[in-house]
């Protein structure tokens, strides 16, 4: 037993080193591929529960290496964020996702949405920065609404004042902060109270799913986040909408916007500018 104990423990060194190597590998290859064309935002539509119609689009970033198949964002942003190159990453998705909602917020007044990592915002001159790319997209501030996680006050502290400093800031000019898949951090109540905010996105795992649990509670569970967020004066959007059904018990509970590939699938900006125009459906 012992020498099979043993075993385990140099297979587990084996596994980690592999992943650890593994990672510097991926680091090394973003670092080059950032500020090339082998990344490329993708749009998702979010949809008023109300009207059904598309009033944003959530930037989501790929990764197309030249020849190879594109990577998702959960295999590469954890590397960026730990290498730091998520600031240069960050930005420069935040600069090419502005530059193409400008053309559809005039047309349509379709606003932007985009993720931001607890690392960019607690660069000193992260607020400048977001005002910069408005500037030169010519989009305007309340066009535009930042996500951010539960983990951007982690570790507190002067990193959080300087956090909330750049929300407080940006809020001024008109930009909206959404707390990003609400609900599934261990204390989501005092970021609501800590954090200048104006959106809850409540997490796709929130979505009433007949085939998992007691429908009745997880619908109990959906109406509790979204009476909150209108007690807070907050708008609420349901993430990870999928069938219309959950459109059905979204739109009886109040919530305010929706979106899930019920709605359309995130796309690359050619395709979503023809999804706007109403020339295809999502
Ligand atoms: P997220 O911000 O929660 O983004 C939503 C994710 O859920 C997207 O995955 C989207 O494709 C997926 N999704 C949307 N609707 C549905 C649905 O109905 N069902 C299911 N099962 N999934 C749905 P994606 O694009 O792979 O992004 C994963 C995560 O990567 C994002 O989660 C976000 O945390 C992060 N991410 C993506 N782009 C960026 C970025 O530019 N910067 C930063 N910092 N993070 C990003
Ligand atoms: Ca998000
Ligand atoms: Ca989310
Ligand atoms: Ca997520």
């Amino acid at each position: 037993a012992k020498a099979a104990g043993k075993d385990r423990v140099v297979a587990y060194d084996v596994t980690l080193r592999e992943n650890q190597l593994r990672r510097i590998a991926v680091v090394d290859r973003l670092r080059t591929a950032i500020g090339t064309d082998a990344i490329v935002v993708h749009y998702q539509p979010i949809v008023s529960l109300e009207t059904g119609g598309f009033i944003a689009v959530e930037a989501l970033v790929r990764w197309v290496p030249p020849g190879e198949a594109p990577i998702g964002p959960d295999d590469f942003i954890p590397a960026a964020e730990d290498s730091g190159l998520i600031v240069p990453l960050g930005e420069q998705v935040l600069r090419r996702a502005c530059h193409d909602a400008a053309v559809w917020y005039r047309r349509y007044g379709t606003t932007l949405t985009v993720n931001v990592s607890p690392r960019q915002l607690s660069e000193a001159d992260f607020a400048a920065r977001v005002m910069r790319a408005l500037h030169d997209a010519g989009l305007p501030a309340a066009a535009l609404i930042l996500e951010i996680t539960e983990g951007v006050l982690v570790g507190a502290g002067a990193q959080a004042d300087q956090t909330i400093a750049h929300l407080s800031e940006l809020r001024r000019f008109g930009v909206k902060v959404a707390v990003d898949d609400f609900g599934t951090g261990y204390s989501s109540l005092a970021y609501l109270r800590d954090l200048p905010i104006d959106i809850l996105k409540i997490d796709r795992s929130f979505m009433p799913d007949a085939a998992t649990g007691d429908p009745a509670q997880q619908v109990a569970l959906v109406r509790t986040i979204v009476d909150l967020a209108h007690t807070l004066r907050l708008t609420a959007v349901a993430e990870g909408v999928e069938t219309d059904e959950q459109t059905t018990v979204l739109r009886t509970l109040g919530c305010d916007k929706g979106q899930g590939f019920h709605y359309g699938r995130p796309a690359p900006a050619d395709r979503t500018a023809e999804v706007l125009a109403g020339v295809v459906t999502p």
